[in-house]
């Protein structure tokens, strides 16, 4: 048992002020395996004074030396690798061997990552007779979602902390061992008293707190377009700095030529990696009416490869989803499918056999889906593929962008320029050609209401940043 009982604020582990308990919860077995205090607004105000003391200092500090405590901050996780990636593993379903990757690794790879870019980052350039400069925004309230709990703390915290911003952290509560680990590995390397601060607490309350204090400068939130909607709002009363990651529903096309044999296993494992619970996941897969029989043969005998289990037995390669919550919704999606007249091809809203303790859901695929339908509309967060077929290449990319969403997409042709053609017409905001490797130097973030803002590389450290011009 992981059992917690303080913030980190202003360099130290400080008590809360409340007594509330929050409870962790193996997403497995469906048992208590952590416990964390439940912040107040009080505890976030607290959070906020250090920070903003914390920041003339911090920001007068030289790029290198930051770029150093990056590094370290790097190496401290790494040491954590095991024990974290088990922890995420039971907080969110990721099977273990994949935990360590994507969900440490990406997170290890995160700080190192900002201490590179932040080497090369350039900082001022004259135009003209002006000298323009760029300068850290200030104090960030960064809020995080559950299901890459410490990847998604990591694209905020380093990049923030590279430019010289100082940070108050709010993780999911679903999710909040692995933002324990990171303060220890913060504790650790010994940043500045005040630079980096974690409150947990529930988002309407810790959360607000950061969306609306005068003290915040920016607020970077990653989560679902409902709650970004009114951190948006809120933060717009001391008009704020807002960036914005939200929620997807992806679409995967396939033009007529495309190498079925590697797209389709591909395409499901990008909707399935995690349980479905991706917020790039590619859910939508629209292929070729003509070869529609034929993509559904292959995307069942994909599907139907996965083995459901325990994230830590090593033979399981799809996990439970995160919390009982979650399990209600995926199910109630898949009979909201069935009853909107999709054919449901495998999987459904029972239990996978022998599962009876733990959020399991079956690997699931519906054909004949059209956009109209919720399944095609709305973000399940589950294994749950939808199929739309297409007559011509016109409607694929129409069915494509028929989204509220534009967060990420694929395309699969022979033809690779043809490919790269149909990519740019879509409106999201990546898109993987042939199954294209992830590249974490490149930009990620959404168009429409999938947010705004980037993460990653020299276009993730430029959020944290002002501009401004001096006249010579
Ligand atoms: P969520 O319910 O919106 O929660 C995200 C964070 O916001 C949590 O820390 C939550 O706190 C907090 N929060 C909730 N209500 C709030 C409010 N009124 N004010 C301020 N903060 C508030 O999302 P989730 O279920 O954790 O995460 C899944 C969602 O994240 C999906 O929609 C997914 O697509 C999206 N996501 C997007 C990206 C991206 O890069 N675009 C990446 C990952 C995930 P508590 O839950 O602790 O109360």
């Amino acid at each position: 048992m992981d059992v917690r009982d303080a913030f980190y604020i202003g360099g130290e582990w400080a008590r809360p002020v409340g007594t509330g308990i929050h409870e962790v919860v193996d997403s497995n077995t469906e048992s208590v395996f952590g416990k964390v205090p439940q912040g107040s607004g009080a505890d976030v105000d607290r959070a906020l004074d250090a920070a903003a003391a914390a920041f003339g200092p911090w920001s007068a500090t030289a790029a290198e030396e930051r770029a150093t405590l990056l590094s370290r901050i790097s190496d401290a996780l790494g040491a954590r690798t095991d024990a974290l990636a088990e922890t995420i593993s039971k907080e969110v379903g990721m099977p273990l061997a994949l935990s360590k990757i994507i969900q440490v690794g990406l997170a290890v790879g995160a700080f190192a990552d900002a201490a590179n870019a932040l080497r090369e980052l350039r900082w001022e350039e004259e135009i003209g007779n002006s000298l323009v400069v760029r300068e850290p925004v200030g104090v960030v309230g960064a809020i995080t979602p559950w299901n890459y709990p410490l990847y998604q703390i990591a694209l905020k915290v380093a990049p923030a902390l590279a430019v010289g911003c100082t940070v108050v952290l709010k993780p999911s509560e679903i999710a909040p061992l692995n933002a324990y680990a990171l303060a220890d590995a913060i504790d650790e390397v010994g940043l500045p008293p005040g630079v980096f601060n974690m409150v947990v607490g529930p988002g309407p309350i810790a959360g607000e707190v950061l969306a609306t204090d005068p003290r915040v400068d920016m607020v970077s939130f990653t989560g679902s377009t409902r709650a970004g909607t009114r951190v948006m709002e809120l933060a717009s009363r001391t008009v704020k700095r807002v960036a914005l990651e939200l929620g997807g529903k992806s679409a995967n096309v396939m033009l007529e030529d495309a190498d079925l044999d590697a797209a389709i296993p591909a395409g499901v494992f990008a909707c399935y990696l995690n349980s479905g619970q991706t917020c790039s996941a590619l859910t939508r897969m629209i292929v070729p009416r003509a070869r529609l029989g034929e993509v559904e043969d292959k995307v069942v005998a994909a599907a139907q490869s996965y083995v459901v289990g325990s994230s830590l037995d090593p033979t399981t390669t799809l996990g439970p989803l995160a919390s009982a919550a979650q399990l209600e919704r995926v199910r109630a999606y898949i009979r909201r499918g069935i009853d909107e007249g999709a054919t449901l091809l495998c999987g459904g809203a029972d239990p996978p056999d022998g599962l009876d303790k733990g959020y399991f859901v079956r690997p699931t695929v519906f054909s004949e889906v059209t956009s109209d339908m919720a399944i095609a509309r709305e973000e399940i967060f589950g294994p749950v593929l939808v199929v739309l077929p297409y007559d011509t290449e016109e409607e694929a990319v129409r069915i494509a962008n028929d989204s509220d969403f534009g967060l990420a997409g694929g395309v699969w042709a022979a033809d690779r320029d043809r490919a790269v053609r149909v990519a740019r017409l879509l409106r999201t905001g990546q898109v993987d050609v042939n199954g294209g490797a992830f590249n974490p130097s490149a930009p990620f973030g959404g168009y429409k209401q999938s947010g705004f803002g980037r993460e990653r590389g020299r276009f993730g450290l430029e959020e944290y940043l002002e501009t401004k011009s001096v006249q010579l």
